[in-house]
């Protein structure tokens, strides 16, 4: 490709409102342009890493027997209300009407229409296992698409359907394509780590994220650099601990004090001088229509998927300060435990929380606490359990080893669905012994255009993108530094062309540019490779290759070149 024909308008000014480094490189580099909120045109170089990633998954997938299929985007209601979800997917969903005033929505994910089909074509055990997979465009009216691609309306997912007979035929074909993922993600170029994750409204079930490790991430993973332990921080599971302190060993008498204005942790803690550790945090849910407390030590961090599994719920927010008020007869900041009508209010408390002496927490009266607490004396507990997240360094719970906390970006997700949707949309295979029984059914998803702005966030620096090989849109750039110099031009487009005929992916900037211009743009785009044909061809007949990665190249005669390259790349 010449550079010249190429449409990669590179701009040298960082876009406004982008807020990633991928957001910022792949607009800067002219990869993408936003069209609307979340909706991005994927421009020829961006197209191009998409191909392969999708490539490489496919390559994958087919490998492991997976069979590819499209399925349609347009969905009829119909069958969004036979699984019940048409109802729940809530705003996220895209709907439309057609002009029978008919209700479709444009395609989230496709377990509907998959099952749909399945329970239509399969009938006999014969069949099974059955994976089904598409590469297409995903619709989610997302309440904060932000990050470029990262979180967008309209995507690019690929998305995986399996079907076995039992759950022993589930439990192989899901680490089977736990396995594909691996390898997908090693071949893409990326650091990431396979989590165990929440399974949200399904209980009981089994989820692997696949995150990508990157500052940009919104999760939190914990993994343990000893053994293969690594989870979402949403479920990594606590050890409680103790905190002891010295002044205040001996449990001593409930007493309220005045705290004029001390509503928060940190206030309370500095009024009284005392450690955080020492603090009770009380917090207030609406859990459906049910206003729920949860207690953790004021240093913890209350985390509200495992208050969900202690206490089971669709929707749980904060709750109101007039609902607390309500309660409590307080304001937020002032509220705790003790007094509160256990037959209308549900408590949760951290394991931690029963440990403590002496404590200290809300009085549910404005500008007062109370000290000395003791949890199982002063107040009582509904349920005890693991409420709080987990932090950095705490022990690894299969080794001991300390965890190392990070910040994630999910890639892919591997789910044992079981038979919720078999069991709503009755899709059903005869067996061997000519009896009816549900499809056992798992979901794989993999955010292709995520993926490459994932692979961006962990691979930049600043001069721009450096492309893993395996995903780069060109391999290689060639830069003859001035296009009216004969022999330069003669030397690049040669080498050009035998590139070209290897079979290598090579970009020509033939642009009458300045060398520095085209330096800058091969770094902001972000080419594995670079070959600059120079002053060096003319004093010496040489010219110089270089890697994205690396400061400073080397020199080679012109005819070495192809053979450099093959080589190089095949290490990189
Ligand atoms: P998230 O928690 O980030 O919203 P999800 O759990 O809703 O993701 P899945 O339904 O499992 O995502 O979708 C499969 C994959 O699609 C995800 O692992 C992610 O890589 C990608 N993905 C999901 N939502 C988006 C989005 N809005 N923009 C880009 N990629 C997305
Ligand atoms: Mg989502």
């Amino acid at each position: 490709m010449y550079f010249s024909k190429l449409l990669a308008p590179t701009l040298r000014e960082t876009p406004a409102e982008a807020e990633v480094i991928s957001h910022q490189l792949l607009v800067r580099a002219g990869f993408i342009r936003k069209s609307s909120s979340g909706v991005y045109t994927y421009l020829p170089l961006a197209q191009k890493v998409i191909a392969k990633i999708s490539s490489i998954i496919r390559e994958e997938l087919d490998k492991a027997g997976c069979q590819e299929l499209m399925l349609p985007i347009i969905q009829p209601a119909e069958l969004w209300l036979e699984s019940g979800r048409w109802n729940v997917y809530g705003k996220e969903l895209f709907r439309l009407q057609d002009r029978h005033e008919r209700d479709f929505c444009l395609g989230p994910t496709h377990e509907e229409i998959i099952t749909d089909l399945v329970r239509a074509e399969v009938t006999s055990y014969r069949d099974l296992p059955l994976n089904l997979y598409q590469i297409q465009n995903k619709y989610r009216d997302e309440r904060r698409p932000r990050f470029g691609l990262m979180r967008g309306r309209e995507f690019i997912m690929k998305d995986a359907y399996s079907f076995d007979k039992d759950e022993e035929g589930l439990a192989q074909t899901y680490q089977q394509m736990y396995d594909v993922y691996q390898r997908i993600f090693t071949r893409c170029g990326l650091m990431f780590r396979a989590v165990e994750a929440d399974s949200g409204a399904i209980g009981g079930s089994i989820t692997h994220e696949f995150m990508v490790i990157a500052d940009a991430g919104e999760a939190e993973i914990v993994y343990c650099p000893e053994c293969d332990y690594a989870a979402n921080i949403e479920i990594a599971s606590c050890q409680p601990s103790r905190f002891v302190s010295d002044d205040n060993p001996i449990p001593g008498n409930l007493e309220k004090i005045k705290t004029p204005g001390k509503t928060t942790i940190e206030m309370v803690s500095d009024f009284l001088s005392v450690a955080k550790q020492e603090l009770i945090k009380t917090v207030f849910y609406q859990a459906d229509d049910e206003v729920i407390v949860a207690l953790v030590r004021g240093d913890r961090t209350l985390n509200e998927i495992k208050l969900k599994r202690l206490h089971p719920c669709v929707d749980l927010e904060m709750a109101s300060a007039e609902k607390i008020k309500e309660i409590t007869g307080s304001e937020p900041g002032y509220v705790g435990p003790i007094g509160l009508d256990r037959d209308s209010v549900k408590v949760y408390a951290d394991n931690e929380v029963k440990m403590m002496i002496n404590a200290i927490c809300g009085a549910n009266e404005r500008n007062y606490h109370f000290i000395n607490v003791q949890p199982e004396k002063d107040f009582s507990v509904t349920m005890y359990g693991d409420l709080r997240s987990v932090e950095e360094d705490e022990p690894c719970p299969h080794c001991g080893a300390a965890l190392i906390k990070r910040r994630g970006i999910e890639v892919g997700q591997v789910f044992k669905l079981g038979t919720k949707y078999s069991t709503a949309l009755n899709a059903k295979y005869v067996d061997e012994n000519g009896q009816e029984n549900l499809l056992h059914m798992g979901c794989y998803g993999i955010g292709v255009s995520r993926t490459m702005a994932s692979a961006v966030e962990q691979n930049f620096d600043r001069d721009g993108i450096i492309w893993p090989v395996a995903i780069a849109p060109f391999q290689v750039v060639i830069v003859p530094i001035d296009i009216n110099n004969d022999r330069m031009w003669e030397v690049a487009k040669n080498i050009y062309n035998e590139l070209k005929e290897s079979g290598i992916e090579v970009v020509l900037d033939d642009r009458g540019e300045r060398a520095g211009v085209k330096f800058k743009d091969a770094d902001l785009i972000g080419y594995p490779l670079r070959v600059t044909i120079g002053k060096k061809l003319i004093e010496d007949g040489l010219i110089e290759i270089k890697s994205r990665k690396e400061k400073n190249g080397i020199t080679i005669k012109p005819e070495e070149i192809t053979v450099y390259i093959q080589s190089k790349l095949g290490n990189m």
